[in-house]
């Protein structure tokens, strides 16, 4: 098996040589991967300069680019032959709920996903500040949920797998939950403070956060009761439930 994989902490995080360890034992790795932090780039691509890859070991590039920039580059560019999965991360901080539509991370398995590789996002969904020590412990979860997915007898056709880790002791780990995206709500996450100049800047980031349901099944409610939480992704945004319903509400032109 031939694996790519990448990040949006950059080509030195923790979280990512958690994932090569794993992934090394499942088969050939390849990293490409950003030069610097990319946390919350999401999906952009970088059209106004042009990239340079720098190969700094065998099979291992890191790119001054986004993760997006690094799966392209990695497909159409670097790789000699296509990878079987993408594996993304693991990021130093939970992927759930509508972090997805900010998160490098998601958004590096989607560009995999998009250039036809199934892909395999991973998040540490604990605090960024302690993801270092906890990732090391995760050595055993991380491997045994790539064994999982990367060997389904059909992995699901236009899917990314979204998986979170909790943020608890592996031997403590209750299982995995198949689980649907939650919502969650963000307070506080903009700061007023004043540059030295004393003109008002803003910084976003931090505050804190809260979710909008509990239900059983949703990403958010399975890290809270200590389960790894494992959610299909696709790139369709199409609200289909409200196309069906288009009777309802809309008049024809
Ligand atoms: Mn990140």
């Amino acid at each position: 098996m031939r694996l790519l994989l990448s990040n949006d902490d950059g080509i030195l995080a923790r979280g990512l040589a958690a994932l090569e360890r794993a992934a090394e034992r499942l088969g050939e790795v390849y990293v490409v991967a950003p030069d610097r932090e990319q946390s919350a780039t999401s999906h952009s691509l970088t059209m106004h300069h042009p990239l340079r890859p720098v190969q700094i070991a065998e099979r291992r590039w890191q790119v001054d680019g986004t993760p997006t920039d690094c799966v392209m580059l990695a497909l159409e560019a670097l790789l000699p032959e296509r990878p079987d999965f993408v594996l993304s991360g693991v990021n130093h901080g939970p992927n759930m709920g509508e972090d997805v539509l900010y998160s490098g991370t998601v958004a590096a398995a989607m560009e995999g996903l998009a250039l036809g590789v199934p892909a395999i996002a991973l998040s540490y969904a604990g605090s960024v500040l302690r993801a270092d020590a906890l990732l090391d412990d995760h050595a055993g979860t991380i491997e045994q949920i790539l064994r999982h997915l990367t060997s389904l007898p059909a992995f699901p056709e236009h899917t990314l797998f979204n998986v979170n880790i909790p943020p608890i002791a592996a031997d403590q780990v209750q299982g995995v939950r198949l689980t649907r995206l939650g919502r969650r709500a963000y307070s506080d996450s903009l700061t007023k403070m004043t540059d030295p100049w004393g003109r008002p800047i803003y910084w976003i980031g931090g505050g804190s956060v809260s979710w909008k349901d509990s239900a059983i099944d949703s990403d958010f409610q399975a890290i809270n009761d200590g389960f790894v939480s494992v959610t299909p992704l696709h790139l369709d945004l199409t609200h289909r439930d409200i196309l069906d319903r288009a009777e309802q509400w809309w008049r024809p032109l």
